[in-house]
């Protein structure tokens, strides 16, 4: 018999524990300190650390593969394991150098969090199973409608991300907007919308040519002139234009879209004004932002990613509606085997008691409220605007840097946090210098394109991030490359 099962009986036999999956209680204790300790450790070194370890699938199966073990390990061999052949294989999306896509760098408070809303396991799908933890998410939710301006009959809910936020907002708009009869239904976006929207399309069952693709003016934001050009030729051809997806900071250059007009455009054509504000959206808690992102409380609806510039662990998402009963409308069913569940409904959907499953795909939800609310209580909302104004900051800087360079050239200008640009060498030869700066360790970047040319975008959002951080990017990206 090995030793650990036959640990476990003897613990079974002072009644310490019952069944086999259960342990006793200092052995919990050293098992999670050991984790806590390993991550101070990784969390306090990461500077230190290469920011991207790539391989291949080879090179994996050999450290990996193996069939499920019937007998048991020894938790701290198995840690040791997997901080040798899995976790150090992996792009460090919170490493302070690390300016590709878009990074994410939670906090401490925040990883806590999620450990305690995993050791808690709140189902979070009704009221009946999750008073506390449902109430808290309506404070949250509460706190974001007040930054971007929604009034109190605004609702929402938490789920995994951005693109959850945006298929979840697209039926809601559906629903609203076209009800039962929706196929001959059209949606707006432009070359700047993030691909979950058009995925989101994709899902929900639009054909493929009632996405139109509307032109960009010379900033990259949608063009209001196109728009209302293409809503008309839709209309002529007996189609019902519905929703308009604008970007509150599109991923690729940060750009805004012009939300007041885009705005008056709905209002005028009674169409669905959705803002994806996945990307840029808590700018709004910085003064910058805030007049970046002017007339976002003019959308229909609109998404947030709190695991982006909020600084929360994966995953945490967040779509919000202004008239909060549309979202209730689109998604409330009431099966009998949760009739139990039912609540009182209020004036207002957040004035009541909610079931979250109400307002989205979620039965069994996660308690993703408490990592959101406990970051922001212990270090005040003060901190989180510095710490977002930071990455505003440190991204004009890097402008300022590339239009002093002999090599860089800007391709475009900060827009929160994010800004693209080349050198002479081409495609070919920055395309190396992305390489290169990944295959060294130092700092990982990624590239785009602005209006079809190949540039290369830095996305400073980490609040770890420093202007040397910045600059020792730079610099390793300005070095010539090796001909050929
Ligand atoms: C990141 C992003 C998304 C997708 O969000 P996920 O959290 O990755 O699902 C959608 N829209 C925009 C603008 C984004 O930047």
């Amino acid at each position: 018999m090995p030793a650990r099962v036959r640990y476990l009986l003897a613990m079974r036999e002072t009644g310490d524990i019952r069944g086999e999956l259960e342990l006793p209680r200092e052995e919990m204790r050293a098992m999670g300190y050991a984790v806590v300790d390993r991550l101070v450790e990784r969390l306090d070194g990461l500077g230190e650390a290469p920011a991207w370890r790539g391989a291949s699938r080879e090179e994996m199966r050999e450290r990996l593969a193996g069939a499920a073990p019937e007998e048991p390990g020894a938790f701290e061999s198995l840690l040791d394991r997997l901080d040798e052949t899995v976790l150090p294989y992996r792009g460090s999306v919170d490493h302070p150098r690390f300016f590709a896509f878009v990074p994410s760098s939670p906090t401490w408070p925040g990883i806590l969090a999620d450990f305690m809303a995993a050791g808690h396991n709140v189902f979070q799908g009704t009221w009946l199973e999750s008073a506390g933890p449902s109430a808290l998410e309506l404070e949250v939710l509460g706190w974001f409608k007040e930054w971007v301006g929604y009034p109190a009959g605004a609702a929402g809910l938490l789920m995994s991300g951005g693109s959850a936020a945006n298929l979840t907002a697209l039926a809601t708009a559906r629903s609203a907007r076209l009800g039962d009869e929706w196929s001959d239904g059209v949606l707006y976006v432009s070359g700047e919308t993030h691909s979950s929207v058009v995925r989101a399309a994709r899902i929900l069952g639009f054909r493929r040519d009632r996405v139109r693709q509307v032109a960009v003016d010379g900033d990259l934001r949608l063009d209001p002139g196109s728009l209302a050009a293409a809503m008309a030729e839709d209309r002529a051809a007996g189609l019902r234009p519905f929703l308009v997806v604008a970007n509150g900071g599109a991923t690729s250059t940060g750009t805004v879209d012009d939300l007041e007009r885009l705005g008056s455009v709905c209002d005028e054509e009674d169409l669905w004004l959705h803002v994806d504000a996945a990307y840029g959206g808590f700018a709004i808690l910085t003064d910058p932002g805030r007049r970046a992102l002017a007339g976002l409380e003019r959308a229909d609806s609109l998404t947030l990613d709190p695991h982006k510039w909020l600084f929360q662990p994966f995953e945490v998402g967040c779509l919000l509606v202004r008239e909060g009963t549309r979202l209730v409308d689109a998604f409330h069913i009431m099966p009998d085997y949760l009739q139990d569940t039912e609540v009182r409904s209020g004036p207002l959907p957040d004035d009541a008691e909610v079931n979250f499953a109400d307002r989205g795909l979620q039965l069994t939800r996660s308690f993703r409220a408490l990592k959101i609310w406990l970051t922001i209580q212990y270090y005040g909302l003060g901190a989180i605007r510095r710490a977002i104004a930071a990455g505003i900051e440190l991204a004009e800087r890097a402008e300022e840097r590339i239009r002093a360079s002999e090599t860089l050239r800007l391709v475009s200008p900060a827009a929160l946090g994010v800004v693209c640009f080349r050198s002479d060498d081409g495609e070919a030869g920055d395309a190396e210098r992305v390489r290169r700066l990944s295959e060294s360790g130092l700092g990982m970047i990624s590239s785009t394109r602005v209006r079809g040319e190949y540039a290369l975008r830095l996305c400073i959002l980490n609040h770890r991030s420093r202007w040397r951080d910045v600059e020792a990017v730079m610099a390793a990206i300005e070095a010539p490359v090796e001909a050929g």
